[in-house]
C-alpha cells in the first residue's frame, strides 16, 4: 500500500489556506517528499506528518516555490535529533544550490547525500520505490517524477514441490535470490509467476505539456499535474510562463490513460477553481481539484 498526501496546491507563493505544491508518500515505512517550498514543513504538520523521518527529497527544479523551504525543514529535522543520512535528488547543480541555502543551516546532526540527474531520464531504486525522473519543459531545467511500486509474481508452491526444491530455499527464492543448495542451483523464475500490477503515481509541475509526460504518466493510478490557470483567456500566460491550463492537463491525463488526475500549482490569482471543472471533466472525467492535505491510500489490486 502506498500513502499519498498532496501537501499544498499553490504556485509561486504560499497563501493563507493554500501552501505551496509538494507531495509526500509513504511506502513500507519509507517516506519521500517531492519539492519543498516555503511552509512545506507546516503543511506536513497540518497533515499530521513528521518531517523527522523523511528518507528522500526529490526536487523538480530550483525555483523558490519548490525549494526555499528546505533550510527550515533541515533545521527541524536536526532539532528532532535525526541522525540517519538524507538523500536529495534533483537537477544538475543540486549540491551547489543546497549548500548555498545551508549557509543558514550549517550544522546538522545528519549527513546529506546528493544524486544529481544528468540525463533526460533517470531511474533510482530506493527502499522499494522505483523513482523515475523525466525532463519536462519549463523556463529552467525541470523534471517530473514517477513513483512505481513494483510487485513480484505469486509464489507457486506446487511448482516448487514438483521440482523437488528444498523447503528451506523457498523463502529465499520468494525474495528474488538465486540459491545454491547441495550443489544444485535454484532460480526465482522456477517458482515465481509473472510480475503483478504494481502502483504508479506521477507528479509533474511547472511545465508545458510534453510527450515525456504522456509517456511516463502512462496508466498511472494517480496523476498529479500542474494547472496554473483555469481561465481560458490565460492560455497566453501559460505559453509565456511555461505553465499549463486545467484543460491542457486534462488532455495529458486523457492521452496517458491514467486512472485519476489531481490538479495543483494554482496561480495566486485563481480563486474558485471549481467553476472550471465541468469543462475539465468533459475532457477527462476522473479529474479533481487538488486540495491542501488531500490524502489517498493506493492498494495493490488482486487479480
Ligand atoms: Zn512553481
Ligand atoms: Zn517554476
Amino acid at each position: 500500500m502506498l500513502d499519498v498526501c498532496l501537501l499544498g496546491t499553490g504556485g509561486m507563493m504560499p497563501l493563507p489556506h493554500r501552501w505551496l505544491t509538494a507531495l509526500y508518500t509513504r511506502y513500507n515505512g519509507s517516506n519521500l517528499l517531492i519539492d519543498c517550498g516555503e511552509g512545506t514543513q507546516i503543511a506536513m504538520r497540518e497533515a499530521g506528518l513528521s518531517p523527522r523521518h523523511i528518507d528522500v527529497i526529490c526536487f523538480t527544479h530550483f525555483h523558490g516555490d519548490h525549494i526555499a523551504g528546505l533550510p527550515g525543514l533541515l533545521l527541524s529535522m536536526g532539532n528532532a535529533d535525526r541522525t540517519e543520512p538524507l538523500l536529495l535528488i534533483g537537477p544538475r547543480g543540486l549540491e551547489k544550490v543546497v549548500n548555498s541555502l545551508r549557509v543558514i543551516a550549517p550544522e546538522l546532526p545528519f549527513e546529506l547525500q546528493f544524486q544529481e540527474i544528468q540525463e533526460n531520464e533517470e531511474v533510482f531504486e530506493i527502499n522499494g520505490y522505483t523513482i523515475t525522473a523525466f525532463k519536462v519543459n519549463h523556463n529552467v531545467i525541470c523534471y517530473g517524477y514517477t513513483i512505481d511500486i513494483k510487485r513480484a509474481g505469486k509464489f507457486d508452491a506446487e511448482a516448487a514441490k514438483e521440482k523437488n526444491i528444498p523447503l528451506r530455499a523457498w523463502s529465499l527464492l520468494q525474495k528474488g535470490n538465486t540459491v545454491d543448495m547441495d550443489g544444485v542451483i535454484y532460480t526465482p523464475d522456477m517458482v515465481m509467476g509473472p510480475e503483478r500490477k504494481g502502483i504508479k503515481v506521477t507528479y509533474t509541475t511547472d511545465t508545458r505539456p510534453t510527450t515525456s509526460i504522456v509517456a511516463h504518466a502512462k496508466a498511472s493510478d494517480l496523476f498529479i499535474c500542474e494547472g496554473m490557470y483555469g481561465e481560458k483567456e490565460k492560455q497566453q500566460n501559460a505559453l509565456k510562463n511555461k505553465h499549463m491550463t486545467f484543460y491542457e492537463a486534462a488532455e495529458l491525463a486523457k492521452e496517458a490513460e491514467v486512472k485519476e488526475m489531481w490538479l495543483t500549482h494554482f496561480s495566486p490569482s485563481l480563486v474558485n477553481g471549481r467553476q472550471y471543472m465541468k469543462e475539465v471533466r468533459s475532457i477527462f472525467p476522473n479529474a479533481h481539484l487538488g486540495k491542501d492535505g488531500k490524502m489517498v491510500e493506493i492498494d495493490f489490486i488482486e487479480e
